[in-house]
């Protein structure tokens, strides 16, 4: 009898497929073969041996390859990404595609070789013969500090690209120390750890307590910024470490917070590695098989992580859960915090979140005893609250966006010494070119957006497709040479400032000023040191950063978020303002916040700025509530796109017929409605919103649709997709 075996393939299908098994090896669960699927051969996931198939066995093919001897994906991953794509209705064999290395999707071995690791053995201090070869002195600076510690090849390239050949000068001098391992057996760590506050203390002891038990208790580390969440991780990790435990540490997004990751290389001892979007192919590959194979003891990474295999996991942390880089916006479109519960819970293990400003969703899952709130109600180390005022800029000259009372303040500040941020989350010059005599903008050609003005480049660009072209010098439709540029970007800004501030550096941080491969470390490294008195940024500044001499921070454009069309916005204006907010006064000055306003009398943000962020989620909670919005209803989105118009409209219409012909009651189909934006890089795009106050009707109804959706007569003429979940509604 011929062995017939059922593989996962990643194509759009909501299926999987069977095949005849010739290899001699036997049928395992989770390894990888190569099959033939139409005219190409396909990389596919073993779910198991079947007895039979509802394909003729003379019409089966025959698996042609068979990759792993072991499984590359282990049993309880697994699980989580059957489960997973489920609750997401995305097609398994993407799935489980998604969670693997590129390199393992396209068939290479699994085949880990060895690491190398380097350490400071040269004089402390770091000569000063090395000030003028720069990278080289960054790398010695970096594994000095660790004082003797091994460092991973992958820490130091995120010091520079230029790494290598200065590390091997440094070698040849006989100051670092090479070795190369699979695992190296002893590393500790000597970075000095603070007596910790009574309040982290509790926590610290809560997690570990549950650390112990193994038990999936499920934890909200709520603390304002500059409270001390991280030396609380930092503790727990190093508690399951020692219980032979591997941890897995999530965070939004790794090169935007070098200091973070320096702070864990201090502190942690072991093989630390990382999984983010700055490594290549070959790095990422290693990385998770040393994460697969027990090797690493922490692995940070960004949301994809969270499918890294670990078997040895003990902990799960994520930071800044309330971050929107958690969810995936397009594919499997999962949310790595909601993945982590999961995964946690699967396999016993505590998990902890950790944010200054949860999410409703967690807050939510705090009132329902679904989450152990731990607070932090204190700045650590004795630092204080920043003061929050809103500035009425209603009726007030404002110099190119700046009120003169914020240039005031900008001017006392530097004349005490202090640092000044001030955020406006546009990058740019000008938002808009508009005409003065016909009242003509400059729009994209491909998307519902206007362009924006950059004015050093001198070109025009859609920030939402990329689009750029020349900057016109007459109007584009009437040809009158009147332009106007409305509205302020950074590069404005820090235009204007570097005007009223001849005398002082400002370090000016946006997507468009560190573009280039560590330039941003270079700008982050001029704010840290104080050097730039004046940092200017977009939300590339919010998250995570400790700028030790920052006094002043400057919110430009809060009201924005006030009138934002998701209906998430405020809970995002709030976590933004308060993020941004926490970077001032973080160690002995008291840092002041000034929001611009020409809403000053808007009871939320009065809320937020005099009382904080609990009593603002609360109001946001309770109109949630009352307009039966997430997290008190359940939500999917279905997504169309086409190049005419007409086409998504027609076939989201065909898909809300569908889930009415069997109508329980329980769910709500909204649209079809044009996305706000319909044109974005020339395709016109529709939505369907599914609502219900059960998740499971919401489910059920969606399992229903993931049947027949791909029949519909509209579905080959669009691409289409389902967001469970969504968190944004674009
Ligand atoms: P968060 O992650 O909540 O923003 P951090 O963990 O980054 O806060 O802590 C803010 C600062 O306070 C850091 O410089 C950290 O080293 C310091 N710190 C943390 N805990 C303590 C403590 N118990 N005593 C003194 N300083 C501390
Ligand atoms: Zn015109
Ligand atoms: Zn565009």
């Amino acid at each position: 009898m011929t062995s017939l075996v059922q593989v996962a393939i990643p194509t759009p299908l909501y299926r999987v497929f069977d095949y005849r098994w010739n290899s001699s090896l036997p049928i395992t669960r989770g390894v990888r073969v190569g099959v033939p699927f139409g005219p190409r051969k396909v990389v596919g996931i073993v779910l198991g041996a079947i007895e039979s198939s509802e394909v003729a066995e003379n019409k089966l093919r025959a698996v042609s390859q068979v990759y792993d001897t072991e499984p590359v994906i282990a049993t309880d991953l697994m699980e989580l990404l059957c489960w997973a794509s489920r609750y997401y209705h995305h097609p398994l064999g993407d799935v489980l595609s998604t969670s693997l290395p590129v390199l393992l999707r396209k068939g290479q071995l699994a085949t880990i070789t060895e690491r190398e690791f380097y350490r400071w053995i040269g004089p402390s201090p770091v000569p000063e013969t090395l000030n003028r070869a720069h990278v080289q002195r960054a790398l010695a600076h970096y594994l000095e500090h660790l004082s003797g510690k091994l460092a991973g090849a992958d820490s130091l390239a995120r010091i520079s690209p230029r790494w290598r050949s200065s590390i091997a000068g440094l070698i040849d001098k006989g100051w670092v120390g090479a070795e190369t391992a699979l695992k190296i057996p002893d590393n500790k760590a000597r970075g000095s750890a603070p007596t910790l506050s009574e309040e982290q203390r509790v926590a610290v002891e809560q997690v570990v307590d549950s650390l112990s038990q193994k038990t999936a208790k499920r934890f909200l580390l709520n603390g304002v910024t500059g409270s001390g969440k991280t030396e609380v991780y930092l503790r727990c990790i190093a508690k399951a470490q020692s219980m032979g435990q591997q941890v897995l540490v999530l965070v939004p997004e790794i090169s935007l917070t070098p200091q973070l990751m320096s702070r864990f290389e201090q502190r942690i001892d072991g093989c630390l590695v990382c999984l983010h979007s700055g490594l290549n192919n070959t790095e990422r590959l290693q990385n998770w098989l040393c994460a697969s194979q027990g090797h690493a003891d922490v692995v940070i990474g960004t949301r994809s992580s969270i499918l890294a295999p670990m078997p040895n996991l003990g902990l799960v942390i994520v930071d800044e859960e309330h971050d929107g880089s958690f969810k995936q916006q397009d594919g499997f479109r999962y949310h790595a915090r909601d993945l982590a519960l999961m995964r946690a819970n699967a396999r016993q293990c505590p998990v902890l979140l950790g944010s200054a400003t949860p999410s409703l969703e967690s807050l939510k899952n705090v009132a329902i005893g679904k989450l152990i709130e731990l607070s932090l109600t204190q700045r650590a180390g004795g630092a204080v609250p920043p003061s929050i005022g809103l500035m009425d800029i209603r009726r007030r000259k404002l110099k190119e966006g700046l009120s003169d009372r914020m240039l005031d303040a900008i001017r006392e500040h530097l004349d005490n010494a202090g640092q000044v941020l001030m955020f406006i989350n546009r990058r740019g010059f000008a938002p808009t070119l508009l005409c003065n005599d016909c009242g003509a903008a400059a729009d994209c050609k491909r998307c519902d957006a206007h362009m924006t003005v950059h004015a050093r480049t001198n070109r025009l660009r859609c920030h939402h497709c990329g689009a750029e072209r020349a900057m016109p010098s007459s109007c584009e439709s009437c040809r009158s040479p009147e332009l106007d540029r409305v509205g302020y970007g950074t590069e404005r800004i820090a235009n204007v400032l570097a005007e009223e501030f001849p005398d002082v550096a400002i370090a000016r941080i946006d997507r468009d000023t560190t573009r280039r491969k560590g330039a941003l470390e270079e700008q982050l490294a001029l704010a840290i040191s104080g050097e730039a008195r004046i940092l200017v940024g977009t939300q590339l500044l919010a998250k995570g950063h400790h700028f030790p001499k920052l006094t002043l921070v400057g919110i430009l454009d809060a009201d924005r978020g006030l009138f934002g069309t998701d209906f998430r916005a405020l809970e995002h204006m709030g976590q933004l303002v308060l993020q941004v907010s926490g970077r001032a006064g973080r160690e002995t000055n008291r840092g002041t916040v000034l929001v611009q306003t020409r809403n000053p009398d808007n009871p939320l943000l009065q809320t937020l700025v005099k009382e904080g962020y609990a009593p603002f989620a609360h109001i946001l909670m309770d109109e949630r509530r009352l307009a039966m919005l997430p997290p008190y209803s359940f939500m999917a989105v279905v997504r169309a796109e086409a190049t005419n118009a007409h086409e998504p409209h027609e076939f989201l219409r065909q898909v809300a017929s569908s889930l009415e012909t069997d109508k329980t009651g329980q769910l709500d189909v909204l649209g079809p409605a044009p996305a706000p934006m319909e044109r974005l890089g020339g395709r016109f795009r529709a939505q369907l919103l599914l609502q219900s106050d059960k998740r499971s009707s919401l489910n059920d109804s969606l399992s229903r649709l993931s049947t027949l959706i791909d029949q519909l007569p509209g579905a080959r003429r669009c691409r289409w997709s389902i967001d469970v979940d969504p968190v944004d509604l674009f």
